[in-house]
């Protein structure tokens, strides 16, 4: 079916549309009205998975991106290989740009302690910029419950260049997600019954104890709280 790229798209109406839409009504909106221009980014944190798994009977063209900042938890990248096993869902790795050893050189491997801000766009949002040209649809896992920055995210965003940002998970709470992979057999990543409630890179990540919320262990004790695939966009005025 070629994909319905030219008709413009009233935000507010899809959104009011899209209100009460379950998560895979909304993956199947989105193949319907973008494909092929379609991409999910998943970083083996659970609602990245769901979808993940989703993705694999509504629409299995579209590609698994997983940005490979080189920082991962191995518990990580060992729970991305039992995913493989186990549901046949295959990743497109992005990596950074720059080399390893000329990052450490240029920037040190600590740059992260320094600069998270930078880190993050050299070793995340340069690899993903690379791979968005020609996609219409981006597809990720936030959800509006898990930090002040993410609790007015609508589930189809409008950005400068004619790309989508669709968060099929926008009104879901952690435990929807939990139902979900406990009905599909989905296993937990390793690192959470450790307390790690959002996991992200190994630098900047630590597990949250109680009262706080699910994305406090990223960035601990630095002024950043949102990652730096998430700011770099400038929507659509
Ligand atoms: S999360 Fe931390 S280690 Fe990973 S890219 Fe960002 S600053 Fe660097």
């Amino acid at each position: 079916m070629p994909a319905a790229t030219d008709r413009a798209i009233d935000l507010a109406e899809v959104n009011r549309a899209l209100a009460e839409a379950t998560p895979e009504a909304v993956l199947a909106w989105t193949w319907e009205r973008f494909q092929p221009d379609v991409i999910l980014t998943c970083s083996f944190q659970h609602d990245g998975v769901v979808l993940a798994h989703m993705l694999r009977t509504i629409a299995p063209a579209v590609p698994v991106v997983f940005i490979d900042t080189g920082f991962h938890f191995p518990e990580t990248l060992a729970y991305r290989d039992e995913i493989h096993r186990r549901f046949g869902i295959d990743v497109v790795a992005l990596t950074p740009i720059v080399p390893r050893e000329q990052f450490a050189a240029e920037h040190g491997l600590d740059l992260y302690a320094r600069n998270p801000d930078l880190c993050c766009h050299i070793n995340k949002v340069e690899p993903l910029k690379r791979r968005l040209p020609g996609v219409r649809a981006w597809i990720n896992g936030r959800r509006r419950d898990q930090t002040a920055t993410r609790q007015d995210i609508q589930t189809v965003e409008a950005f400068q260049g004619g790309l989508y940002k669709i968060n099929p998970l926008a009104t879901w709470t952690s435990r929807d997600t939990f139902y979900y992979m406990e009905r599909h057999g989905i296993p937990t990543h390793p690192l959470f019954d450790l307390g790690y409630a959002s996991i992200g890179c190994a630098p900047c990540t630590r597990p949250v104890v109680a009262g706080e919320q699910e994305r406090d262990g990223r960035w601990a004790g630095a002024s950043k709280v949102e990652c730096g695939l998430h700011t770099f966009l400038e929507p659509k005025s």
